[in-house]
């Protein structure tokens, strides 16, 4: 984390528009892509070829797809991959193992998604809206407000960018494999279901339908809208879901989660419970450490209480991130001492519990610092 950033400056933007994005191959199920071929005059085939270069072997670029022929080449990826991501700045940290990307949608629109290689897997933390609604005070997104929704193929296309990287070498540590996929961006998925959805059920479709990944290593996270993640369970695709909890009471979460007026604190750890028991996979719940705000040690007391109440099977985990601040916030990051009898305290009543790390805060990549400041 103490490497100098790098600058590496690309494209200006564009122009707003209220058009939607370009249809691309990963907005489509199997039965849209044989509708699609059939469109473009082509075999069903031809779609399985493109689908194989771009989910299997992470290629984007037409020039390179040389099975396809010749002449039709350029109308075939055109109409099935058009460029959708263009990248505006990159930035590393860690070395290079951090690499954050400012990317510009066709609209105009600026998102971003970041990269971290671990020794034991590399994961892609990407955005699923264009800014956000959820207007959470101590997040640099929720400054903003949304923008708009992204497109099914605008999430996907982040992660074959990301999928490539690794694959092509360019993350130091030689070639590897992207294994894991946050929803941990910009914008609130849960917002954005139905592009959401799709975009992991292309993440999760072996190839070359999709990119293979394993559900578990997909994580969802949001801030605790009850009616998708009840429907998020009935999906039959087990991805890990993150519950952005931030405090135990209502009073303290009405300010810091404003949903939370909504949908409160009990019935939305009810949910996740729920979500839990539905498929088998323990829930994750997300608490950032706000100095005098949220970090009391009956605060803490309080959390395991909460969470207890729902049983004590392992159902839970608690992440706790050190907060990212975003500057001109009066949001700071709570003492070691205090994190640590946090930590103490939610383990002495059996809730498993660990810190976060914090990779790509000077960056700013880290949790909660995404803002497309441009
Ligand atoms: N809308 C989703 C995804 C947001 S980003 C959600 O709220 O869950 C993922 C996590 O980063 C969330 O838990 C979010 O609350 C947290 N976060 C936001 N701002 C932060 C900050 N300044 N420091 C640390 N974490 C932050």
């Amino acid at each position: 984390m103490s490497d100098e950033p790098k600058t590496l400056p690309l494209v200006l933007s564009a122009p707003r528009g209220r058009a939607k994005p370009p249809r691309h191959l990963a907005d489509l199920s199997a039965e849209e892509r044989t509708a699609a071929a059939a469109e473009l005059g082509e075999p069903a085939f031809r779609v399985k070829q493109v689908a194989r270069h771009y989910f299997a072997r992470l290629e984007r670029d037409p020039a390179a797809m040389t099975d396809l022929p010749a002449k039709n080449r350029d109308a075939i990826a055109g109409a099935l991959l058009p460029q959708l991501l263009t990248p505006v700045r990159v930035l590393e940290a860690d070395r290079g193992t951090t690499r954050k990307t400012l990317w510009r949608l066709f609209d105009g629109a600026l998102v971003e998604s970041v990269l971290m290689r671990y020794p034991d897997r590399a994961t892609i933390c990407v955005s699923s809206q264009a800014g956000c609604g959820m207007a959470c005070p101590f997040c640099a997104t929720g400054q903003g407000g949304l923008q708009r929704n992204m497109s099914t193929a605008e999430i996907v296309d982040q992660v074959v960018d990301g999928a490539a990287a690794m694959a092509r070498g360019l993350v130091p540590g030689g070639p590897g494999r992207l294994s894991n996929v946050v929803f941990m961006g910009m914008g609130e998925p849960m917002a954005n279901y139905k592009a959401v959805i799709g975009a992991v059920r292309r993440m999760v479709a072996p190839a070359p339908d999709g990119l293979g990944l394993s559900a578990r290593n997909i994580t969802v996270s949001t801030v605790g809208l009850v009616p998708r993640m009840r429907q998020l369970a009935t999906e039959g695709i087990p991805v890990t879901l993150a519950l952005s909890l931030h405090a135990p009471d209502d009073e303290l979460r009405n300010e810091l989660v404003p949903i939370n007026t909504r949908f409160s604190v009990a019935e939305t750890v009810e949910a996740a419970w729920e979500y839990a028991k539905a498929t088998k996979r323990r829930v994750s719940i997300e608490y950032a450490m706000m100095r005098d705000i949220n970090d009391q040690a009956w605060r803490a007391d309080l959390l395991a209480d909460v969470l207890n109440a729902y049983g004590d099977w392992g159902w839970v985990h608690v992440n706790l991130i050190p907060l990212n601040e975003v500057p001109g916030s009066q949001f700071t990051r709570s003492r070691d001492g205090d994190t640590d009898e946090f930590v103490r305290r939610l383990q002495a009543k059996g809730i498993s519990t660990t810190i976060r790390d914090t990779r790509g805060s000077d960056i700013d990549a880290a949790c909660g610092q995404l803002a497309a400041a441009e």
